[in-house]
């Protein structure tokens, strides 16, 4: 079977070319159940072709000066600022995340192709002159050849330009295989990388699902593979792509506590917490997904629950919408069934957004903020992501018990504290087990120029994305001694240095 014409192009050896697919998977609106179009699951000579096309590309492409690989990225940067609203309003259709949300899922993702453009500075390797008389020392990064990419559906350009910006930067090749569930966003990334003039084969995109990944990450020509989606997932990419003696970075789920002191403002935590959890449907991997009230904050539970109770879900164009449905019916569903249970274990629920209309979209994936409380650490809904709207509340007496639990927990993708304490918070940032920490700032995810730090069950592998580590990622040091001989200098000079 050859694919339907609204079935997205394969991005091959530089043609986006109509796929060979005996397999498509719908790509629907979230919000109305409208098929917008198809994801082709590469054929096995597909992505062979697209594999044995990115090695030639790479030995061609690591041959370009640094400099003018780091222009590249400043055209691409240029190209998509020009283009990101319209990036962003497929975004939205096919994810079904508010407009304001998409535009932030591409800018973010642009700061990147800006700290890519910076590539020269972050490749300076190090020397030592006189290691040993007349020889010197220097050390070069090199770039590994061809890199894979994994994608999530849930940031389609942010997560993408994670990855391919640094790793083309750096001189490798590229092949990206974005989320089935949202793959237009990054299509239309690749056709702009196109128009900013990347080389042939440089960048790829296979369309597929998990049989597409395990052949990308079991190829003998890939040498590094970058994965962010679920803990499943990442444990299996992580596992095969090390056993198959590869270069693996993998990002998987979290869940995310936020400790809320007593001598925090008030007006402050209720915004920023309902923002951090129901933003984005809660399907963020640096959502909050547990608030921990310290003290007498504990009393502040009911406010919250009032102005939760004012937040909806909409369709993405509506300017009233706080964020959209969830990416799928079965996503829908699982989170509904998280829900159930923690009312079975337990937990009391003060607010219930299971039977969520917006009467504009009827099909739509629904699902509106949710509150529980009396919630203790054994529940499931403490213990698991949802990746929905649905924020569960702990009590603690101090702030080290807060910590405690914190560091109890398998994930450490983020964290943060809001309290008007200096003392409290430095406190906070050094016991704190995990890898990024917000101080009265609810989402810390750091900008470029640092790294996407998760630590824990959050992240298999060593060096995070981003910044300097995904250079480390993409290259390899090469490690130089020199010795040049000069004709008029004695073998063994006669200066002798007396050490005292
Ligand atoms: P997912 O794991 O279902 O899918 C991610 C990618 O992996 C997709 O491209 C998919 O095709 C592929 N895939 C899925 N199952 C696979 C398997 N068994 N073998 C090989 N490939 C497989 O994740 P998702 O539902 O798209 O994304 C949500 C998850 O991503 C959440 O858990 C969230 O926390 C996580 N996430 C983490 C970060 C981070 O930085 N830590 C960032 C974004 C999302």
């Amino acid at each position: 079977m050859t694919t339907q014409p609204n079935c997205l192009n394969q991005f091959i050896d530089g043609e986006f070319t109509v796929s060979e697919a005996k397999r498509c998977i719908p790509v629907t609106n979230p919000a109305t159940q409208e098929v917008l179009c198809e994801a082709p699951c590469a054929t096995d000579q597909e992505i062979e072709t697209a594999i044995v096309s990115a090695q030639e590309a790479y030995y061609q492409w690591r041959e370009v000066p640094t400099p003018e690989r780091a222009r590249l990225m400043l055209n691409y940067q240029g190209v998509l600022k020009q283009h990101q609203e319209d990036i962003a309003v497929t975004l939205s259709k096919e994810t079904g995340k508010t407009l304001a949300d998409a535009k932030g899922d591409v800018w973010r993702g642009i700061e990147v192709v800006e700290q890519a453009a910076n590539v020269s500075s972050l490749m300076m390797g190090e020397t030592v002159e006189n290691v040993a008389r007349a020889i010197d020392c220097y050390s070069y990064l090199q770039p590994l050849g061809v890199c894979v990419g994994i994608t999530p559906f849930n940031f389609p350009a942010m997560v993408p330009l994670w990855m391919y910006p640094m790793a083309i930067a750096c001189g490798n090749s590229f092949i990206l295989k974005p989320s089935e569930q949202d793959p237009m966003t990054p299509t239309q990334l690749a056709e702009l990388a196109v128009e900013a003039g990347f080389p042939k084969g440089i960048l790829q995109v296979l369309h597929g699902d998990k049989e597409q990944v395990d052949r990308l990450i079991t190829h003998p020509l890939v040498k590094a593979i970058s994965f962010v989606g679920s803990v499943a997932a990442g444990q299996h990419i992580y596992r095969t792509g090390t056993d198959n003696l590869k270069r693996v970075q993998a990002f998987a789920g979290a869940k995310n506590h936020m400790v809320v002191m007593p001598d925090a403002d008030k007006d402050q935590v209720i915004s920023n917490l309902i923002g951090s959890s129901v933003g984005a449907a809660g399907q963020r991997c640096m959502a909050i997904s547990v608030a921990v009230m310290v003290g007498d904050a504990k009393n502040w539970v009911e406010d919250l629950r009032d102005a939760m109770a004012n937040v909806r879900p909409g369709l993405w164009d509506d300017p009233q919408a706080s964020y959209g449905p969830q990416i799928s019916p079965q996503a829908k569903q699982r989170v509904l069934s998280f829900i159930a249970k923690g009312k079975e274990e337990g937990a009391t629920c003060l607010l219930d957004g299971s039977d969520c209309k917006v009467p504009e979209a009827p099909d739509g994936n629904w699902v509106g903020p949710t509150l529980f409380t009396d919630v203790t650490p054994e529940m499931s809904i403490y213990k698991e992501e949802i990746f929905g709207p649905v924020l569960v509340v702990l009590c603690a007496d101090t702030l080290d018990q807060a910590i405690e639990l914190i560091n109890q927990n398998p994930y450490g993708n983020g964290t943060s504290i809001f309290t008007a304490s200096g003392q409290a918070a430095r406190h906070f940032q050094h016991y704190i087990e995990v890898g990024q920490v917000g101080i009265n700032v609810p989402i810390p995810v750091p900008l470029p120029f640092f790294s996407f730090t998760g630590w824990k069950n959050s992240f298999y592998g060593d060096q995070h994305a981003y910044g300097k580590q995904a250079v480390r990622f993409y290259t390899e040091t090469k490690t130089v001694t020199a010795r040049w001989f000069d004709p008029g200098m004695s073998a063994s000079p006669n200066m002798t240095i007396h050490l005292r």
